[in-house]
């Protein structure tokens, strides 16, 4: 496969290929051994390319690695990494941005241009790509509320728009985790408004952030959904496990809904305190809590 991949990409500027790649070096947790093909596009056309030269499920997209776990042997299919498709553009109230882009700079941009809608975005540290795969949201507001539209290739080199209302966008889900599709582009409608307001708004949610969320340690964001109104970091407490860690995966002291990566843990060690944390809850609340990240294998 490799002599195949070299062949196909060798003259090719806007793909690089970096080789038996360590994924800790691109996963938000710090864990992940390598994977043989770490391929990078530079263009949407360029990861059509890539696209079309394998199956679907001979490779893995990977956007700013904020939101999923990947363990010690790394990733055995060949990783795309969309970090460098991150154009953004603005026309009127709408915002364009490329699957690869950083929600953040995307609600950066936003505010700069007086747009108002992107503020509860500005802490989540993911792609454009992997936001939409997520619903990802925060502080009340959600991706599905600002979505115009996104588009899509699939593994035919198909190019592919949907219009939000086709996008299945609910708590934490979208079609990206139903249908084999990669995320391209996306577009978010926006209204104006206050420059000042936007920024205090922007000011307010990341100083909230940073006071409730263990911000400096390795993690990937909440660890649990929620669940039918039960925060789960109150039942993880009230159950007891606040700073409980099993081989350098622990419970946030500041928040018990995250786990963080405190001394090199690797996936198998999360995903034994994740068993401890749920078999607890359950015990104790009846609740069944079920992980936001991905283990990814
Ligand atoms: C400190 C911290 C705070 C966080 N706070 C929040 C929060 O407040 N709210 C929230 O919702 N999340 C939060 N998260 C989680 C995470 O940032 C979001 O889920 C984010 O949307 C994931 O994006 P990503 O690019 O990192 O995805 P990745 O982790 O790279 O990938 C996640 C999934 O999306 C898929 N994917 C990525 N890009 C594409 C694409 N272009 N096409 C198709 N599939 C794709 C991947 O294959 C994978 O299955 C937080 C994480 C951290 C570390």
């Amino acid at each position: 496969m490799k002599k195949t991949i070299i062949k196909k990409f060798k003259n090719n500027s806007d793909i690089e290929i970096k080789y038996n790649q360590m994924l800790k070096e691109y996963t938000s947790f710090k864990t992940g051994g390598p994977t043989e093909f770490f391929i990078i596009p530079k263009t949407i056309n360029a990861l059509k390319k890539v696209l079309t030269t394998f199956k679907q499920e001979e490779t893995f997209i990977l956007g700013s690695g904020s939101n999923i776990i990947v363990n010690k042997q790394g990733i055995s299919r060949v990783v795309v990494y969309t970090g460098e498709l991150n154009k953004i553009s603005i026309t009127n109230n709408l915002i364009t941005a490329e699957s690869g882009a950083s929600l953040i700079e995307v609600s950066k941009k936003a505010a700069n241009a007086s747009l108002t809608g992107l503020e509860f975005a500005s802490g989540i540290p993911g792609s454009i790509g992997g936001a939409l795969y997520m619903n990802a949201g925060a502080y009340g507001g959600e991706i599905k509320d600002i979505i115009k539209e996104a588009e899509f290739i699939d593994h035919s080199g198909q190019k592919i728009l949907l219009p939000k209302k086709e996008l299945k966008l609910s708590y934490r889900d979208s079609i990206l985790q139903h249908k084999n599709l990669v995320a391209t582009k996306a577009t978010f409608s926006l209204a104006k408004g206050s420059l000042k307001e936007i920024k205090a708004k922007i000011k307010e949610l990341t100083e909230k952030r940073w006071a409730k969320q263990p911000m400096d340690s390795p993690s990937a964001g909440s660890m649990f959904k929620r669940k039918a109104g039960h925060y789960p970091g109150a039942l993880i407490e009230k159950a007891g496990l606040k700073g409980y860690e099993i081989n350098g995966a622990k419970v946030s002291e500041k928040h018990a809904g995250f786990i963080i990566n405190q001394n090199q843990a690797q996936a198998e060690d999360v995903k034994k305190l994740v068993r401890k944390i749920q078999t607890e809850v359950y015990d104790k609340f009846s609740i069944k809590l079920e992980t936001e990240p991905k283990f990814i294998e």
